[in-house]
């Protein structure tokens, strides 16, 4: 299998292999196709399977095919480490593609938050956020998400360990109804069930 195989645009092409990214990982191969057809999609894999450009690589190809650019996707993650490491991967293909993504997170300084709400203010296609700041800038009124089509939850086991169960409900109730989720989770114990009933629609599901 190669990334020719998903119909990717020559642009995302071209941006894979200046990249390094020869082969698709089993995760990326199964998951991408079910995210182009705009499934909600239930993923159990581990950090180091490639799971982040599973989800990134179709919702950029997405992006770039969009009529209207406008704040597209949130993905949530469990700590400011993850969200600056997915932003720094969206950000090398963003090189190459004209998408930009703002790392939303909290435990900075005053500066960083007027930072993050002056980014925010000049728009992006993705905002990656973990679940408190992300509520803080809601509640502020400073993020919009009318025009939201995808979500992803990244490490979903971790969020609810940390106790953000409550937290993710209460910001999926500022996006819209209709929408793709997408949930990824190193581990599938029963709260991970309860979440995805209540926030996913016919899920088609992966475990590698
Ligand atoms: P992740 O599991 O998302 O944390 O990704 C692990 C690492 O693998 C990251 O540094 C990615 O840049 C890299 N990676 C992801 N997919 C591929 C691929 N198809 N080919 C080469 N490297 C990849």
């Amino acid at each position: 299998m190669t990334f020719e195989d998903f119909k990717f645009d020559e642009k995302l092409l071209d941006g894979l292999s200046s990249m390094g990214y020869t082969k698709p990982t089993p995760i990326q191969g199964q998951a991408i196709p079910m995210i182009l057809e705009n499934h909600d999609v239930i993923a159990c894999a581990q950090t180091g399977t490639g799971k982040t450009a599973a989800y990134i690589l179709p919702i950029l190809n997405k992006i770039l095919h969009a009529d209207h650019r406008h704040l597209n996707t949130l993905v949530i993650a469990p700590t400011r480490e993850l969200a600056q490491q997915i932003d720094q991967q969206i950000e090398g293909f963003a090189y190459f593609l004209g998408v930009s993504s703002i790392p939303v997170y909290g435990g900075g300084d005053g500066a960083t938050w007027d930072q993050q709400r002056k980014a925010l203010e000049q728009g992006a296609d993705i905002i990656i956020a973990t679940p408190g700041r992300l509520i803080a800038l809601l509640a502020a009124g400073t993020i919009k998400f009318d025009h939201l089509e995808h979500l992803v939850l990244d490490e979903a086991d971790r969020m609810l360990d940390m106790g953000f169960y409550d937290d993710i409900v209460k910001i999926i109730n500022y996006l819209p109804k209709k929408r793709q989720t997408l949930l990824f989770s190193a581990t599938m114990p029963p709260k991970i069930r309860t979440l995805a009933t209540k926030i996913l629609q016919d899920p088609k599901e992966i475990s590698i």
